[in-house]
C-alpha cells in the first residue's frame, strides 16, 4: 500500500493576476441589489459583503446585506404576484417554465464563468450544473401539465366529493454554495409550477448566480413571482423563516441551519422543506467488480472537490478484498489533477469555498494524523493563493472513528473494513445522517437486499452520485425531511383542499 506521504499534488494556475473575468463580455457580472418585483432595488442598509473568487482569494464583486426590512418588501411582492400566478393554469405555468430553461440555455457561458468564478469549480462541472439547471426547468414545465389528485366521488350519501390541488402561497427559500444555481433551480423550478411565487436567499458566499438568473429573466417572467433578497443566514434567512406571509421555507444546507430554520418555521406553524447533510457510504461487497467501485468513488467521492451532499465519501469494503480495492482507488485518485478553473479542461479538483471551511478540513486531516490513520494519499493542504486540498484517501480506518461519521464535505474518503453482510448494513447505518449510499455487488440477491435495509432516501447499486429528475432526492433522519426533484417536489410544493357538496339527493 502506498505510505503516507505529502504534496503529491501542485495546484495547476494560469498567470498570476489573472481575471476568472477575462475574454468574456463587459457586464457578465449581475447588477449589486435585491431583485424584488421585477427590478433590482437598493436595501435598507449600506452594508455590502464581498463576494471571493476562491481560487485567488481575490474580491470580484460586493452584494447588499439584505435586512428583515428588505425580505418584508419582498414577501408582499411575491403576495401580491401569487394571486394571479396562482390562478394561471399548468400549461401557461409550463410556458413560463420552458422560457426561463430557454433564457439560461441561451447564456449558458455566463452562468458557467460566474459558476466557476464564485465556487472555483472546474468549468466541466459548472457546465455540467448549467445543463442539469436547464432540465430541471424543462422537466418541471412537463410534469406539473400532468399533476393530478384523488378521483372525486361520493363518500357521504347525498354528498360528491372534489380534491382540489392547490399552491400553498409564498415559499422562502434558502440555498447553499456548492452548487448555487443548481439546487437554487431544484427549489425555483417545481415551486413555480406548482402555482407558488418564491423568496430565495442565495448563499452569502455565492450569490452571483442566482442573481444573475434574476437578471435575465426579469422582464420576461410575471413580476414578483421570483424574488432574490441577498444577505445573511442569520438575518434574511431568520426573517424568511419567521414571516407569517411565508407559507413554507425550503432550505438546503447544514444541520445546524436546518434545525434553525424549523425550530423558528415552528412558531408560525410553518411548513418546513429540508435537504442537509450527508455521509454517504459505499459498501463494496466481496464479488464487486473492484476497478469499477474504485473508479465510481474518483468520481463520486471527489466530484465538486467534495463539496457534495450526496458524495462517496465513506468506504466500506469487505476485509477480503480491502486491500485490493484501496490499491485501486490510490491509483484512481493519483490521476486527478487539481487547479483553476481556466487551467484546462482536464482539472477535476478546485478549491473549498471560503477559508473557514478550508480550516475546517484541515483540521480533520489533522485529526486524522494525530490519530495514527493511514494517510494512503494525499493528505495536505496545497499552497495558496486559493484553498485548495489534495484528493486525499484515508485507509484502515478503525469501526466508529470521527473521521467516519462526520460530514468532512471535501476531498477526502475514509476506507473501513467489514466481516459479514449484517455488520456491513449496521456499521453502513450507524449515522446521523441518511441521504444517499452505494452497494457494489454483481450479486442480484444482495442488490435487491441490502438496499431495503439501508436508511438513506437514495441507494444505488453499481453506481453513486446518478441523479435524474425523474426520480426524487430527498434524506432521511440528520439529512431532513422533503423531496427534490421528480414528482414528489411538486407534491411537498402544493397542498389538497378537499370540498364537499351536498346536493341532497
Ligand atoms: P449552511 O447551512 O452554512 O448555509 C446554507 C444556507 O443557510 C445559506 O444560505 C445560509 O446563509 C443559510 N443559513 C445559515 N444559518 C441560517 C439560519 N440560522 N437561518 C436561516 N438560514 C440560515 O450550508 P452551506 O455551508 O452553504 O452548504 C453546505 C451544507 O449543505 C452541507 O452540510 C451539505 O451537505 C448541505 N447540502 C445538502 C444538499 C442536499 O440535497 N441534501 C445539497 C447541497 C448541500
Amino acid at each position: 500500500m502506498t505510505p503516507t506521504s505529502t504534496q503529491q499534488f501542485t495546484v495547476r494556475r494560469v498567470s498570476e493576476g489573472h481575471s476568472p473575468f477575462e475574454g468574456t463580455p463587459a457586464g457578465i457580472l449581475p447588477p449589486a441589489g435585491h431583485f424584488i418585483n421585477g427590478a433590482f432595488v437598493q436595501g435598507s442598509s449600506n452594508q455590502l459583503l464581498d463576494v471571493v473568487d476562491p481560487t485567488t482569494e481575490q474580491v470580484i464583486a460586493s452584494v447588499q446585506a439584505g435586512t428583515a426590512a428588505d425580505v418584508d418588501v419582498a414577501v408582499a411582492a411575491a403576495v401580491a404576484a401569487q394571486k394571479s400566478w396562482g390562478a394561471t393554469t399548468p400549461k401557461e405555468r409550463a410556458d413560463v417554465l420552458n422560457l426561463i430553461a430557454n433564457i439560461i440555455e441561451a447564456n449558458r457561458e455566463a452562468f458557467e464563468v460566474i459558476e466557476s468564478a464564485n465556487t472555483g469549480k472546474p468549468r466541466a462541472v459548472a457546465e455540467d450544473d448549467v445543463t442539469s439547471t436547464i432540465d430541471t426547468f424543462r422537466f418541471m414545465a412537463g410534469a406539473s401539465r400532468t399533476l393530478t389528485s384523488m378521483a372525486g366521488g361520493d363518500y357521504a350519501t347525498g354528498h360528491t366529493s372534489v380534491i382540489l390541488r392547490e399552491p400553498v402561497g409564498v415559499v422562502g427559500v434558502i440555498t447553499p454554495w456548492n452548487y448555487p444555481l443548481l439546487m437554487a433551480a431544484w427549489k425555483i423550478a417545481p415551486i413555480l409550477a406548482a402555482g407558488n411565487s418564491i423568496v430565495i436567499k442565495p448563499s452569502e458566499q455565492t450569490p452571483l448566480s442566482t442573481l444573475k438568473l434574476a437578471e435575465l429573466v426579469a422582464g420576461h417572467i410575471p413580476d414578483g413571482i421570483l424574488n432574490v433578497v441577498t444577505g445573511q443566514g442569520r438575518t434574511v434567512g431568520q426573517r424568511l423563516s419567521e414571516h407569517p406571509g411565508v407559507a413554507l421555507v425550503a432550505l438546503t444546507g447544514s444541520v445546524v441551519s436546518g434545525q434553525a430554520v424549523a425550530e423558528t418555521a415552528a412558531k408560525s406553524v410553518k411548513r418546513v422543506h429540508l435537504e442537509l447533510g450527508g455521509k454517504a457510504p459505499v459498501v463494496v461487497f466481496p464479488d464487486a467488480d473492484l476497478q469499477a467501485a474504485a473508479a465510481g468513488v474518483r468520481n463520486a467521492g471527489y466530484w465538486n472537490a467534495g463539496q457534495d451532499c450526496g458524495a462517496a465519501c465513506r468506504v466500506l469494503v469487505h476485509e477480503s478484498v480491502a486491500e485490493e480495492f484501496t490499491q485501486h482507488l490510490v491509483r484512481e485518485v493519483g490521476t486527478l489533477v487539481v487547479g483553476a478553473p481556466e487551467a484546462g479542461d482536464d482539472v477535476e479538483i478546485g478549491p473549498m469555498i471560503s477559508r473557514p471551511h478550508f480550516e475546517r478540513v484541515k483540521e480533520s486531516l489533522a485529526e486524522a494524523r494525530a490519530a495514527g490513520l493511514n494517510i494512503a494519499i494525499g493528505g495536505s493542504a496545497l499552497e495558496g493563493p486559493g484553498y485548495f486540498i489534495e484528493p486525499t484517501v484515508i485507509s484502515s480506518v478503525p469501526a466508529g472513528a470521527h473521521i467516519a461519521t462526520h460530514e468532512i464535505f471535501g476531498p477526502v474518503v475514509t476506507v473501513e473494513t467489514f466481516s459479514t453482510t449484517e455488520e456491513a448494513i449496521t456499521r453502513a447505518n450507524e449515522s446521523p445522517y441518511g441521504l444517499s449510499a452505494s452497494v457494489w455487488t454483481k450479486d442480484s440477491s444482495l442488490s435487491l437486499r441490502v438496499p431495503k435495509q439501508l436508511d438513506f432516501g437514495t441507494v444505488w447499486v453499481n453506481a453513486h452520485l446518478v441523479l435524474a429528475c425523474e426520480v426524487p432526492w430527498g434524506g432521511f433522519k440528520g439529512s431532513g425531511y422533503g423531496r427534490d426533484l421528480s414528482l414528489y417536489a411538486l407534491d411537498d410544493y402544493s397542498r389538497t383542499k378537499h370540498v364537499m357538496i351536498n346536493h341532497g339527493a
